[in-house]
């Protein structure tokens, strides 16, 4: 009898490199405060009861107290209104003790997001949104660069994935992800496409990555034939299910686990990438949970230290 043997891509973990670069922050927190008594401070800006949003700021927040920066959190009620928001902003971008600004993202409605996130000093603007900041990454010249994109690049880097030469492609063109990831994959030296939904044929273009980058918000959407045989697949992508054969047909042997979760939060979490096809195709591909995510408040941490040091010249 011929046995068929199981195809499974490596999992490409985000928990030990962000534990890695939590680690490495909070030791130069230390010499900070030891060598120039300046310990790095964060403020969060959080608007509305968006339950997700919550749960971002705290994890941020979290992640400050384990690295030994000091954070904040300024919650505001749902019906803020723009001018009050940068009369908020404006306030922290004098005080001089502030050395990171995060306003959580998405804001309500009436709030309009640009003029806000203009508002923001461009020095302490650890997210990577103000216009300065995304033009200097655009000009090769990075700054502030947004947490998920910079984690995403760390992410490849410390698994020794060459960058150099290969053929990247980003599905998604967002602020937050598609353009920076595509431009730090540039400033690496990959060859970058970069897809949306106007894209033709979209996995014709997919099935030619060495490194594929998924950014649409679309809930298993890249199937296995959207993928090159051993390609290595970032899924940045973070959507909710619920339902047990939607689970059956995505998760292959981690299934069970996986309703198991539902049955215990009303929910599971699935990437962009379906990952039991994934699997079958890929060398290497991301988690989710458990992949990019948590590079994304590891990169914040880094980004608000770098802050610190600039802005105090230390
Ligand atoms: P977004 O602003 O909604 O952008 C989605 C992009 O995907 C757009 O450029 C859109 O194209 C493209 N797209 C949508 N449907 C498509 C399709 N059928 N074919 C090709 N392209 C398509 O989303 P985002 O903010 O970048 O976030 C993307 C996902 O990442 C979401 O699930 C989000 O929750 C997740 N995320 C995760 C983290 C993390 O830390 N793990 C951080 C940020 C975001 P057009 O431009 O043509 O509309």
């Amino acid at each position: 009898m011929v046995s068929v043997e199981k195809k499974r891509a490596k999992i490409l973990e985000g928990r030990s490199v962000a534990e890695q670069i939590k680690k490495e922050v909070a030791e130069e927190v230390e010499r900070l405060s030891g060598q120039h008594g300046v310990r790095p401070r964060l403020v969060a800006v959080l608007v509305g009861d968006d339950e997700a949003s919550a749960v971002y700021v705290r994890n941020k927040v979290r992640a400050c107290a384990e690295v030994g920066i000091e954070s904040e959190r300024i919650a505001l009620p749902a019906a803020t209104i723009t001018e009050h928001l940068l009369t908020v902003v404006r306030g922290l971008n004098q005080n001089t003790a502030v050395d990171g600004i995060l306003v959580q993202l998405p804001l309500p409605k009436q709030i309009d997001e640009a003029s806000i996130l203009e508002a923001i000093d461009p020095s302490k603007d650890v997210d990577g949104f103000h216009p300065t900041n995304v033009g200097l990454l655009a000009m090769g010249r990075p700054r502030f660069v947004p947490c998920t994109p910079a984690g995403i690049i760390e992410l490849l880097v410390r698994n020794q994935i060459e960058i150099a030469g290969a053929n990247a492609c980003v599905v998604g063109r967002s602020h937050i992800v598609g353009r920076p990831v595509a431009s730090l994959l540039l400033q690496k030296h990959a060859t970058v496409t970069i897809c949306h939904s106007r894209t033709r044929d979209l996995p014709a273009v997919t099935r030619q990555a060495d490194i594929l980058v998924a950014a649409l918000g679309r809930p298993a959407f890249i199937r296995g034939n959207y993928i090159k045989a051993g390609a290595i697949v970032i899924d940045v992508g973070v959507s909710k299910i619920t339902d047990f054969n939607e689970v059956r047909a995505l998760f292959g042997d981690e299934a069970d686990k996986r309703i198991q979760a539902i049955e215990r939060r009303g929910y599971t979490l699935v990437g962009d990438v379906h990952p039991a096809e994934a699997d079958q195709v890929a060398a290497q591909r991301t988690p989710v949970p458990g992949g990019v995510g948590l590079l994304t408040v590891a990169m914040l941490m880094r980004n608000t230290l770098q802050a610190a040091r600039w802005r105090r010249g230390v």
